[in-house]
């Protein structure tokens, strides 16, 4: 098997999985189901246009060819597509298209019957180098603000190398006489080179393609496993994981930390006047303005049902009191509309302030538990502060 046939074998393996691959992800999976579409047409078309070149014979018929370089257009420009569906960016549908057009106008309507293979493949060449370079250009920037720098270098420099390697294909089409460093080998040589370049782009790209995605995925898993779906806050197992943390910290360096567990007034009164849906409405809105009314470093956590639970880092109790206060005062102010109802809630809460280092983490849990109970039984809307630590202990 010489040289050619490896890579139209190569060539079709590779291209046969990426093109199922995002076939999978975007109809069975439900993966970036737009992006994956156009990734899936452009892996497609990119590998019948690799196919198409090495498999015909330059000399023979500039058919084969010009039909190659159109099939590679396509394949760049559902590439820039799905990019755009993936990041979110502006479309450039008129762009893309006036591209695209102007490629199988040119190449398969007037360079073709003329039988002219090489200006129709430089104009090819050109489009490829275009769209590369828009791509590279227009998603640098938010795949560095989504994913690591390194990504965004890596999905650049491969878009700019493949462009590298189309500018050279349309220099060594359009002077073939010149003297490039890259003509030093056989025309033959150079063919399988630059094929052999632009096959392997391909398959990076798809290998970072496939790389953002599960990124992105990953991190929608993570923020749903930590937070909760109705009110966007933390959830529990967030805010203790949290609260441990600053429990060691406080038996290391001695940080306290203030900690207010917060329950709604009659809550179950709202759902069974007005229903469930009302219910949710109140806890989102709570939760909205616990949330506004919390410093930046604060941690606001959907605790249980009705139970909210705010951590206040390096917080002593006089501090703690005037936030409590605060989010207290705040959300009785706050009015729901609901049909022709308005609802307004009340919280009780319970504070505990954390500067022992022997105090663990059910132990403040429980001291808070205690302390919102007292709130409760002491008429609820008003805040109490749990007794310090060392007098319990
Ligand atoms: P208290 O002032 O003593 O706290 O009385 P309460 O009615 O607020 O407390 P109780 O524990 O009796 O009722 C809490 C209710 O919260 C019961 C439960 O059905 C409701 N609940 C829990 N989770 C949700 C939720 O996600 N949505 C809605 N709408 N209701 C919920
Ligand atoms: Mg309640
Ligand atoms: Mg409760």
């Amino acid at each position: 098997m010489d040289a050619r046939h490896l890579l139209i074998v190569f060539t079709l393996v590779t291209h046969s999985l990426t093109t199922s691959m995002w076939w999978a992800a975007g109809s069975w999976m439900g993966l970036s189901r737009h992006a994956a579409k156009h990734w899936m047409l452009s892996s497609l078309c990119y590998g019948l246009g690799l196919l198409l070149t090495l498999t015909v014979e330059w000399q023979r018929s500039a058919a084969p060819w010009l039909l190659a370089g159109v099939l590679m257009v396509l394949g760049a420009a559902s590439l820039r597509r799905g990019m755009q569906a993936f990041l979110k960016l502006r479309r450039t549908d008129a762009e893309l298209t006036a591209v695209a057009l102007s490629c199988i106008v040119g190449c398969l309507g007037v360079f073709l019957p003329l039988g002219w293979g090489v200006p129709g493949m430089t104009l090819c060449c050109l489009a490829m180098c275009w769209l590369l370079g828009r791509t590279a250009q227009e998603c640098y920037r938010p795949l560095r603000q989504e994913f690591m720098p390194g990504t965004a270098i890596a999905h650049t420099v491969l878009m700019l190398t493949g462009l590298a390697v189309f500018a050279g294909t349309a220099l060594t089409l359009a002077w073939p006489q010149g003297a490039w460093p890259w003509l030093l080998g056989s025309p033959t040589q150079l063919h399988h080179m630059l094929m052999l370049g632009s096959l392997t782009m391909s398959i990076l790209s798809s290998f970072v393609l496939g790389y953002v995605v599960v990124m992105r995925l990953v991190r929608r898993l993570e923020h749903l496993s930590h937070h909760d779906g109705l009110t966007g806050l933390l959830n529990r197992r967030a805010i203790e994981a949290h609260l441990d943390r600053e429990v060691q910290r406080m038996q290391r360096f001695d940080e306290p930390f203030s900690v207010l567990l917060l329950d709604i007034d009659h809550f179950k009164r709202i759902n069974d006047r007005l229903g469930h849906a009302a219910g949710d409405a109140v806890l989102a809105s709570v939760a909205q303005t616990l949330q506004a009314q919390a410093r930046e470093v604060d941690r606001v956590a959907r605790y249980g049902g009705e139970e909210f639970c705010v951590v206040l880092p390096h917080t002593l109790h006089e501090g703690a009191l005037q936030a409590a206060e605060r989010l207290r005062q705040a959300v009785s102010e706050v009015r729901i509309p609901w049909g022709d109802d308005t609802v307004s809630v009340t919280i009780s809460t319970g504070l505990v302030c954390v500067d022992a280092p022997a105090e663990t983490l059910s132990m403040l849990l429980r001291r808070a538990d205690e302390a919102l109970y007292e709130a409760k039984a002491a008429g609820r809307n008003q805040v109490v502060s749990a007794p310090p630590f060392r007098q319990v202990a």
